[in-house]
């Protein structure tokens, strides 16, 4: 793959990338679409990452669907799909790791904390085999964007990032492969989890500035509406993923609840501006 990514490069055709676990939805094919729309050539990885997986968590219940995927990508017209296996990506005595600190220990850091050193080791290892211009990552996975987006920066990885939305089922649930473990009960009661963002929202644009009452706003929504036990719900600065004392700027809201084996994750982005209180001089 490194090699093919070499010739192409001295080639100068430009190249895009989606990396991804397979099980292809909606939301990876938004990303293959766009990709496809402002690249030469596009290059998907399936890549079922063991390192960014806890112990206990479900990396062999975890849905892998190579066929149907390939077929998918053959329709969005991708031009090379890289499905490595975990000896090519990990052989025997693997010893090297990349690690963003703090922004990797909150949110979701919290409760998985290898998973970000994990994504940022594998997503640092695809950049240097498919050494791709673009790297198209989604929304949905807001802290991951943050993780990588600071890895880039930091390590100087000479590629350029797009996030693109969040997509969603019509009745709001953000697409995951993660979806397919809910029960049918749990999968309607999982539609409170954006319903409760979007309430959010409404409250932040009718003025509260508070973000510990927001946060409490929709744990209240979660509990009330669903059988979801909540991770976290947090509302904090978009870019530096910092706690707020005021809700201004650019603001994330993010979540992650578990319905029985399934944990969700979803957030909300919103740009805040409020007029500073100007200083009195008389
Ligand atoms: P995954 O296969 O879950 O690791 O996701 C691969 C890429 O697809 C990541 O950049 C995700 O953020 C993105 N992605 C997953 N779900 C969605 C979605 N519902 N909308 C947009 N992008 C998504």
């Amino acid at each position: 793959m490194q090699q093919l990514a070499i010739k192409l490069k001295k080639k100068g055709r430009t190249v895009g990338f989606v990396p991804t676990m397979g099980a292809l939805h909606t939301g990876h094919i938004s990303l293959l679409k766009k990709c496809r729309r402002e690249n030469d050539i596009v290059i998907l990885s399936i890549f079922v990452n063991p390192k960014q997986f806890e112990p206990q968590e479900d990396l062999a219940a975890y849905p892998r669907r190579a066929s149907q995927d390939i077929l998918l990508a053959k329709k969005e017209n991708v031009d090379i799909i890289f499905h490595p296996s975990v000896n090519q990506m990990y052989p025997s005595r693997y010893l090297s790791y990349i690690e963003v600190e703090k922004i990797s220990d909150i949110l979701c850091g919290k409760f998985r904390p290898t998973h970000f050193r994990g994504v940022a080791t594998v997503v640092g290892k695809l950049l240097n085999i498919v050494q791709p211009d673009t790297l198209y990552l989604g929304q949905k996975d807001a802290q991951q964007c943050a993780v990588l987006q600071q890895m880039i920066r930091d390590l100087n990885f000479p590629v350029k990032v797009k996030i693109l939305p969040t997509v969603r089922e019509k009745d709001g649930l953000a697409m995951s492969s993660r979806n397919q473990y809910l029960t049918a009960q749990a999968r309607v009661e999982a539609t409170v989890l954006y319903k409760s963002l979007l309430h959010a929202r409404d409250r932040i644009l009718e003025g509260e500035q508070n973000p510990l009452r927001i946060v409490n706003g929709i744990r209240t929504m979660i509990m009330e509406n669903s059988s979801g036990k909540i991770d976290y719900v947090d509302c904090i600065n978009a870019e530096t993923l910092e706690s707020l004392n005021n809700i201004h700027g650019k603001v994330l809201i993010a979540l992650a609840v578990w319905f029985g084996k399934a944990r969700l994750i979803d957030n909300i982005v919103l740009t805040v501006k409020r007029r500073l209180p100007t200083l009195n001089k008389a």
